[in-house]
């Protein structure tokens, strides 16, 4: 990817990793880029009241969510992930969201199996179906991907399919770092001018 922008000229960039700065719609302090999670998957009904990933029953019946995993009445499986977008100019930094893809039982099993091995990058990609509702775009329900799991303990890596879905093309070309700033705003975390004190 080309970049015809570098942001390292812009104060706001800069400002962005100098310091803390305090954030005028959530009020908590941030610094840096942070990622935006969702806790579970749009088709799980009800509150996000988490078990821990070991309670998770291997044979899979009925409803389970934890922080990695969810089950849905024995026969849905579904993966915590992370969604990521290139910053433009940023000499190769992303943002994040943190979704839920689905796997078939097979790739779903087989995650599972070497998850506490922190060795997962031979498996997969595995075909997947994007499972939440980004805000800030049209609907992302049900959006094809790849599901990439990765090695060292880090969570899979979500890839959608090369439509002209504006965030499979957003994921393609990369945000500008205004988009960005637009995007935390949608969710509750405007620091546009915050960063400019
Ligand atoms: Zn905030």
């Amino acid at each position: 990817m080309k970049d015809d922008l570098d942001l390292a000229s812009d104060p706001r960039w800069r400002r962005l990793w100098d310091r803390p700065w305090s954030c005028v719609s959530c009020g908590e302090a941030h610094q840096g880029l942070f990622d935006l999670a969702f806790g579970k998957p749009e088709q799980w009904p009800g509150a996000e009241d988490k078990a821990p990933n070991s309670a998770l029953d291997l044979d899979l019946s009925g409803n389970f969510l934890s922080e990695d995993f969810c089950v849905l009445e024995g026969q849905h499986f579904f993966v915590r992930a992370v969604l990521e977008l290139p910053i433009r100019g940023s000499g190769g930094q992303q943002f994040g969201f943190g979704v839920w893809a689905t796997l078939s039982r097979k790739n779903f099993e087989r995650y599972i199996a070497e998850f506490d091995s922190g060795e997962q990058d031979e498996l997969g990609p595995w075909f997947g179906w994007f499972c939440n509702r980004l805000k800030g775009y049209p609907d992302t329900l049900n959006l094809k991907c790849q599901v990439h799991p990765v090695s060292g303990r880090q969570r899979p890596r979500v890839l959608l399919e090369p439509t002209d879905h504006p965030l499979a093309i957003e994921q393609q070309s990369g945000i500008t770092f205004d988009r960005l700033l637009e995007l935390y705003a949608i969710y509750g975390h405007d620091m546009r001018m915050s960063l400019c004190d």
